[in-house]
C-alpha cells in the first residue's frame, strides 16, 4: 500500500507526519511512501533527505492524496482534505475525536476510516503510540523555556562577585504529562518549584522530581474527584481552599505554568484576575490550557498579554509545533509503532484489526461509519 503526507494546511502549523527516519521503517514494513514536495520544510526535513530515505516527491495535495491508501496527517484536515479522503483510503492523525462530533459525521461521509491519534486507548501497551503525551511532553518543556524567554531573571541562584541572585519560584498547577513535564524543566533549570494537582496520586511523583507538592488542609484528601486517571470537576468547597492556598502564594511565585484540564470539559480557571494582581511585576504565566479557554482569567489564546502590574500572560496554543523538528520526529514515531500494530503480515498491507483493543479505541470511523466511542478498552 502507499502511504502519503502532506503539507499541514493550519496556518503557522510546522510539525510534519513523516520523516526521513519514519520513512526508511515503513518501508520496511512494506509500504511506498510519498511526500507533498516542501511538507517537511518547517520542521528541517529537505526534500532532498527523503529522497535520499526513497520517499517519492509528489507536486501538490492534489497528487498525494490520490497517490496514497493512507494519508499520515498532524492537525485535524480542513474542509479541501475532508473532500479527498475517499472509501478505501484511511486518514491518520490528530482529530480531536472526543470533542468534535461533527468532523467525525462529515469524515465518516467520505466513506473512508479514519484512525485518531487522540483516541489511542491510554495503556501501557499503546504508550509507543500515545502522541497525546509526547505531544503535551514538549508543551511542558516549552511552556519552562517561553516563561524564561519572558522573565528577566536567572532560574538558579547564584552568588557572584555583583551579587546574590535569588532562585525563580516556580509553582507548576496540573501535573499531568505536561505539568510533569515543566516540573522537570524548571527544576533542571535550578528553579524551586511548587506543583499542585487534584489528584493525590501525582504527590510522590511531583516530590520525587525535586519540586514541592502543594497540600490543602481539607479533609476529603486531596481530589474533588477522578476517574479513570482522569481529574473530574472539583466539588464547590474543595475549590475554595484550592484558590485560597493560590492566594497565598501568588505574591511569592515568578513563574506560574497553568496546565490543568478535565476531560471534555472547558478548563477550569483557577488563577484569577486577582492572583495576577497579586503577583510581582515581571512575573510571567505560561497558561497551556489556553485553546481550552486557559486556566487564568486574564489569557487571550496565541497571544501574549501584560496586566497592568506588568505581569506577562503567555497564551500560545501550539508549543509542539514551536519545536517542530522535535515534535514531528517523536510524532512521526508514534504514526511509526501505529502502522507497526496494523500491518501484522510486514506486507506494506494494513489491516484495521477491530478485535485490537488498541486499534479498536483508536479507530473513530471505519468505511464510512463513525465507531467513536469504543467500548471500553478489555486490557488495564
Ligand atoms: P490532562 O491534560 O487531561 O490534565 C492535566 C492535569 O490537570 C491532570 O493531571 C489533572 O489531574 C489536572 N487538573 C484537572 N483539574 C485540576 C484542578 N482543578 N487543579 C489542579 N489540577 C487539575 O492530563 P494528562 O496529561 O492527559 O494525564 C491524564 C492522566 O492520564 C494522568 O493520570 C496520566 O498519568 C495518565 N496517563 C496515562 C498514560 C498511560 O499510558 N498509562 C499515558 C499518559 C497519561
Amino acid at each position: 500500500m502507499k502511504i502519503g503526507t502532506p503539507r499541514e494546511s493550519h496556518p503557522g502549523e510546522r510539525r510534519v507526519a513523516l520523516t526521513p527516519d519514519s520513512a526508511t521503517r515503513l518501508q520496511k514494513l512494506g509500504y511506498q511512501c510519498f511526500l507533498e514536495a516542501g511538507a517537511g520544510e518547517a520542521a528541517n526535513f529537505a526534500d532532498a533527505d527523503y529522497r535520499a530515505a526513497g520517499v517519492e516527491i509528489v507536486p501538490d495535495a492534489d497528487s498525494l492524496w490520490q497517490a496514497s491508501d493512507i494519508v499520515l496527517k498532524v492537525r485535524p484536515p480542513q474542509d479541501g482534505e475532508i473532500a479527498r479522503l475517499h472509501a478505501g483510503k484511511t486518514l491518520i492523525g490528530f482529530v480531536n475525536a472526543a470533542s468534535d462530533a461533527e468532523l467525525l459525521q462529515r469524515l465518516a461521509a467520505t466513506g473512508g476510516s479514519v484512525i485518531a491519534m487522540d483516541a489511542v486507548p491510554r495503556i501501557s501497551r499503546a504508550q509507543k503510540m500515545d502522541a497525546l503525551s509526547s505531544m503535551a511532553n514538549i508543551a511542558g518543556y516549552r511552556a519552562v523555556m517561553e516563561a524564561g524567554n519572558h522573565f528577566g531573571r536567572f532560574f538558579t541562584g547564584q552568588i557572584t562577585a555583583a551579587g546574590k541572585v535569588p532562585p525563580a519560584k516556580v509553582l507548576v498547577v496540573g501535573a499531568g504529562v505536561a505539568g510533569l513535564a515543566a516540573i522537570g524543566t524548571a527544576t533542571s533549570l535550578g528553579a524551586i518549584t511548587h506543583a499542585f494537582d487534584v489528584r493525590p496520586e501525582v504527590a510522590e511523583q511531583i516530590e520525587s522530581m525535586g519540586a514541592q507538592f502543594v497540600y490543602l488542609d481539607f479533609e476529603e484528601a486531596q481530589d474533588g474527584a477522578a476517574t479513570g486517571g482522569y481529574a473530574a470537576p472539583s466539588s464547590p468547597e474543595f475549590r475554595e481552599k484550592q484558590l485560597a492556598r493560590f492566594r497565598e502564594l501568588a505574591p511569592e511565585m515568578d513563574i506560574v505554568i497553568t496546565t490543568a484540564l478535565i476531560p471534555g470539559r472547558p478548563a477550569p480557571k483557577l488563577w484569577t484576575a486577582d492572583m495576577v494582581a497579586a503577583m510581582k511585576p515581571g512575573s510571567v504565566v505560561v497558561d497551556l490550557a489556553a485553546e481550552r479557554g486557559g486556566n487564568c482569567d486574564l489569557t487571550v489564546a496565541d497571544e501574549v498579554v501584560t496586566s497592568p502590574n506588568g505581569v506577562t500572560i503567555v497564551g500560545y496554543t501550539d508549543y509542539p509545533s514551536r519545536m517542530a523538528a522535535q515534535a514531528s520526529t517523536l510524532y512521526a514515531t508514534n504514526l511509526r509503532h501505529m502502522l507497526d500494530d496494523l500491518t501484522p503480515a510486514k506486507d506494506g498491507v494494513a489491516v484495521i484489526n477491530m478485535d485490537d483493543d488498541v486499534i479498536r479505541g483508536a479507530t473513530v470511523v471505519k468505511d464510512g461509519a463513525v465507531t467513536w466511542p469504543p467500548p471500553p478498552p478489555k486490557i488495564k
